[in-house]
């Protein structure tokens, strides 16, 4: 059975940053939508026009659009043993659409996992965050020191997304939003928090940890189960 994690979490959590260690360990796509938003803008595809507006001010990208590119992208061969979803459900009305997309698939539960972080910490990392600016992935402090990515050795940048007036709608629009999305997951057999206040080696251990104990749980329940 294939191993279908999502990653949780407000903005800075390190969603990213553990998604992307959780699919390389396993062999599986990380599939980010924030990532593949940034990437329609950057190669100037129509859908991303709007997004773009979105994006800029913090706010979400409408539903439909979202819902389009992940049903597209859960389409492909690749995500057959599984997937590490970051950034997508982000409303509810999504991880509905998410549950209906599992169901016609039937290859497994959805392992969920909620990276909590204090608020405070989270406007810290923002503002010191930089990523890539050919690769997209995030710098870790080691890529700072030297000033380029570690996997492409392209410039870092800041997002434009991360500048304090951004973040702090990004947090809110989590707040009213996203985090109606736990609640939506938290009754489920296969739903964990992780301590995303710790370094992120601790948070991947305890990821590893969480998942494979959640894996094992979601494999006694059918997904019509845990509903
Ligand atoms: P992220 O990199 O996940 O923080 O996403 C960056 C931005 O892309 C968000 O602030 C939203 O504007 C947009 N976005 C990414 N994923 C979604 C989603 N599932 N639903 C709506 N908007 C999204």
């Amino acid at each position: 059975m294939g191993l279908n994690v999502i990653m949780l979490g407000p903005p800075g959590a390190g969603k990213g940053t553990q998604a992307e260690r959780l699919a390389a360990q396993r062999g599986l796509p990380k599939i980010s939508t924030g990532d593949m938003l940034r990437d329609a803008v950057k190669r100037g595809l129509p859908l991303a026009l709007k997004a773009r507006e979105e994006m800029d001010r913090g706010e979400l990208v409408d539903d439909q659009t979202m819902i389009n590119i992940i049903r597209e992208r859960l389409s492909r061969a690749d995500t057959d043993a599984g997937f590490v979803l970051d950034g997508f459900p982000r409303t509810v009305f999504q991880g509905r659409e998410l549950d209906a997309i599992m169901e016609d698939r039937g290859k497994g539960p959805l392992v969920v996992i909620d990276i909590a972080v204090p608020e405070e910490e989270l406007v810290r990392r923002l503002a010191a965050r930089r990523i890539c600016s050919s690769c997209g992935m995030n710098a870790e402090p080691t890529d700072e020191a030297a000033g380029v990515c570690r996997r492409c050795g392209g410039t870092l940048v800041h997002r434009a997304d991360d500048n304090e007036c951004v973040v702090r709608e990004r947090l809110r629009v989590y707040a009213e939003q996203t985090k109606p999305v736990v609640d939506y997951y938290r009754g489920r057999p296969t739903f964990r928090t992780v301590n995303g206040a710790q370094p992120p080696d601790r948070v991947a251990e305890e990821l590893e940890a969480t998942i494979a104990d959640a894996a094992r749980a979601g494999a006694s329940f059918s997904l019509g189960a845990q509903r």
